[in-house]
């Protein structure tokens, strides 16, 4: 990655050992986070005629100037199609696509690359496992636990698996705060369940889940569990070995990657037993009219070219990430929430929505009296990109009994500036529409 000090000199192959040595205490690791910003060119930007504040990073987060360089060469000197040709340019792309697997697997701390299946994105790797694995394992009677947070494509799939099987959807409710409520879960937990699909951290609330006791009692009755980790990469450690989680999903655009390109971990034995979720070219070994052999795992799921460049770049924003100090991102955006959280509360009217103990970079709000979309077009006004909406939870509204959120969400890049900016643009909508 490339690093620079406050002083600007290049620390573009220090490792994150000779960072620590430099930067000992937290302040600094914190003026480090936030000396990141730079390395982002679209934040530069002006928007109607202010500097851009970008606080839509729960939708999609922007991109460093390496994961753009990445693509850029990948396409100049690399392009190429993977695993098939024995020519020079196809080797070379080939390797560093699988290359990036290997990244993927010391990112999450999986077992083995056979474990790494890229996809589209979170979506797609939930519709995978409630594909195959789901049609496998789900029949008439049984029992699929999601909970009352998920974005909908952790609701969708499974549901329309349990349309299709006779399976019941079973939702875990969640307090005011926005909390899964754990005796709820137990008592859902039956012989009948058969799958148990959370979200890690939610996108329209903030709430981090407790998901690694909520798998241990799944595990208890033999349950597997999928997890949605779509918002947790950009803010934490995930390490799916200690979880002990069944599948995780992520998607590298939430993670300062590209767009198109994410990837399903399963473990070996679920991944090994399942049938393809997708026939065509590279998940096969033989084809004739009569038969088929499938390939080895994980290209068993790798149906088709797979987005080649988009992966290239993924495998550059993990080494983004891995040279960051992850504590100190936390440490950061959680300063940053609790500042956001303080001054937006205090303004007369506004009411958050999700205040769990245990919360991400998510900040949620409604204005009495004022709709969500117009305090999103007042602020975008003001250069402030916030997303308004249902942010795909519809039943988290409902939960709440309302139609719409506007909703902050932060990366490390955002500063205490732009929350300043934000207070005085909520102070403006009221002003204006209040
Ligand atoms: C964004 C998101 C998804 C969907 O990810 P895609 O990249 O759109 O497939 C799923 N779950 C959560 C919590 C998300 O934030």
């Amino acid at each position: 990655m490339q690093g620079y000090s406050k002083d600007g000199t290049d620390r573009t192959n220090m490792t994150k050992a000779d960072i620590d040595v430099v930067a000992p205490d937290i302040i600094e690791k914190l003026d480090r986070v936030k000396g990141c910003r730079h390395h982002f060119p679209l934040l530069r930007q002006r928007v109607n005629g202010k500097a851009l504040v970008y606080l839509d990073n729960a939708a999609t987060s922007q991109k460093p100037q390496i994961v753009i360089d990445s693509m850029m060469r990948y396409y100049q000197e690399e392009n190429s199609n993977i695993h098939r040709g024995v020519h020079y340019l196809s080797e070379r792309a080939t390797q560093a696509y699988e290359a990036v697997r290997s990244k993927v697997q010391h990112f999450l701390n999986a077992a083995s690359r056979r474990e790494i299946v890229f996809v589209r994105g979170t979506t797609e790797a939930i519709n995978l496992v409630a594909n195959s694995y789901g049609r496998n394992h789900v029949e008439k009677g049984d029992e699929v636990i999601i909970s009352g947070m998920e974005h909908h494509s952790n609701i969708v799939p499974w549901q329309i698996l349990c349309q299709e099987t006779g399976a019941k959807l079973r939702v875990i409710p969640i307090n005011d705060d926005g909390e899964i409520l754990m005796d709820e879960y137990e008592r859902l937990l039956t012989e009948r369940t058969k799958m148990v699909a959370l979200v890690h951290v939610s996108n329209a609330l903030g709430t981090i889940n407790s998901v690694k006791q909520m798998i241990g009692l799944a595990h208890e009755r033999g349950v597997p569990v999928l997890i949605d980790g779509a918002q947790a990469v950009p803010h934490m450690r995930v390490d799916v070995s200690d979880l002990d989680c069944d599948f995780y999903a992520i998607s590298s655009h939430k993670v300062f990657g590209p767009t198109g390109v994410g990837v399903l971990y399963g473990k070996e034995k679920h991944l090994e037993a399942m049938p393809p979720y997708q026939g065509g070219g590279d998940m096969i070994k033989s084809v004739t009219f009569e038969k088929t052999i499938y390939n080895d795992l994980p290209y068993k799921f790798e149906a088709g070219t797979p987005n080649i460049g988009g992966g290239i770049g993924f495998g550059a924003a993990i080494d983004y990430v891995n040279n960051m100090d992850m504590g100190a991102v936390a440490a950061y955006e959680r300063d940053l929430l609790e500042y956001a959280t303080e001054n937006i509360s205090s303004i007369k009217g506004v009411q958050i929505i999700g205040t769990a103990k245990e919360k991400a970079s998510v900040l949620s709000f409604v204005i009495d009296g004022i709709h969500a979309h117009d305090i999103g077009t007042i602020l975008d006004s003001e250069g402030i990109a916030v997303r308004t909406g249902h942010h795909c939870a519809q039943p988290v509204m409902q939960r709440f009994g309302i139609p719409a959120t506007a909703r902050a969400s932060f990366a490390f890049y955002n500063t205490k500036e732009e929350i300043d900016a934000l207070v005085s643009g909520v102070h403006k909508v009221i002003e204006v529409l209040g």
